[in-house]
């Protein structure tokens, strides 16, 4: 039999929970983007926190905590007090950094609540303006004769820029020399500038130095060319037909977050989701916000745990680790 004393005790907190949870939030919330300040995660974050913002009546704070291809920035959440304060905005590399590290300060099916997906976006192979390559069949060639002298920008294992360059790597047989950074916001500084020769990123961070010439683009790495930069193939066209990558972002909150908690974030996200300034923006840089039916726990849930199994032997094939 449960004492009154107890049972009275554990109603009491449990009303303290949904009183929380009910005024929530009261204070500005943090969410942290696990890539540098400028680079196509850190775009999206903003967009959306400032439609959330509005939806919640509180401000929200974004934090780059770069490095480790995401991973200091995710494990920095799962650490973090599960009280809907300080939130993650990851990619896919939530999914193959399951794999790419065999030791991971975290995990991704045990450490979070999921709040929804936000978006799906292409990748497309870009590299600097003043390459004589033309199409991704001279690139590859080049590539190929070239070797460790071709320098591959990326922001580190883990990353998406990591994936497909490894993918890309993989389907050509050829090693090039990755360079890594703690996102693609500074790597694709360096491609304008020349100090590196190739990359693979977002639409969300190369669409506007694609159009004015500052970068070069080769393919789109999804099965249909985009209606942002309709004159750009797919990898398909350009000469891998197996090649296909398509990186999706997702919200979560730290392991214990109140249900209440999580639903009123799930919430915002679909309201922000809804927001014309954001559909409009992410239409200019490729992509579009996930569906109500997408922007929800369950299905980031299923997207993560899919993607973790997915992901697994084709990385477990490639043999890469981080450590
Ligand atoms: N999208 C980049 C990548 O995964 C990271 C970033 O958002 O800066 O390579």
């Amino acid at each position: 039999m449960i004492k009154p004393l107890v049972l009275a005790a554990g109603l009491a907190a449990l009303a303290g929970t949904t009183a929380f949870a009910q005024s929530y939030p009261t204070q500005p919330i943090t969410i942290v983007v696990p890539f540098a300040a400028g680079g196509p995660t850190d775009t999206v974050t903003r967009l959306v926190a400032r439609a959330m913002s509005e939806d919640l009546g509180q401000n929200i704070v974004v934090e780059n905590v770069g490095g480790a291809g995401g991973t200091l920035g995710a494990a920095r959440v799962a650490q973090a007090e599960a009280n809907g304060y300080t939130l993650l905005l990851h990619h896919i590399g939530m999914a193959t950094a399951e794999t790419l590290y065999r030791e991971l300060p975290y995990s991704a099916t045990e450490d979070f609540e999921y709040v929804g997906l936000v978006t799906e976006v292409p990748m497309v192979f870009v590299g600097r303006s003043d390459l004589e390559q033309n199409s991704l069949e001279e690139v590859i060639e080049w590539a190929k004769t070239e070797g460790e002298a071709v320098l591959y920008a990326n922001a580190g294992i883990g990353a998406a820029s990591h994936l497909c360059g490894l993918l890309f790597m993989n389907a050509i047989d050829t090693q090039l020399t990755p360079i890594p950074y703690q996102g693609t916001g500074p790597a694709v500084t360096d491609l304008m500038g020349g100090q590196v020769d190739l990359m693979c990123d977002q639409t969300t961070n190369t669409t506007t130095q694609i159009r004015d010439g500052s970068i070069k683009a080769f393919a789109v790495t999804v099965p249909e060319r985009l209606d942002s930069l309709p004159d750009l193939p797919t990898t398909a066209e350009g000469g891998l037909p197996e090649f296909g990558v398509s990186i999706w972002h997702g919200l979560y909150a730290p392991s214990g977050t109140d249900e209440a908690i999580v639903a009123r974030l799930s919430e915002a996200l679909q309201v922000a989701l809804a927001d014309p300034t954001v559909i409009e923006r992410f239409a200019d840089l490729g992509t579009s916000p996930s569906s109500a039916e997408d922007a929800t726990s369950e299905a980031l849930e299923a997207k993560v745990r899919s993607e973790i199994d997915l992901w697994r032997p084709i990385i477990e094939a490639a043999g890469v680790y981080a450590n």
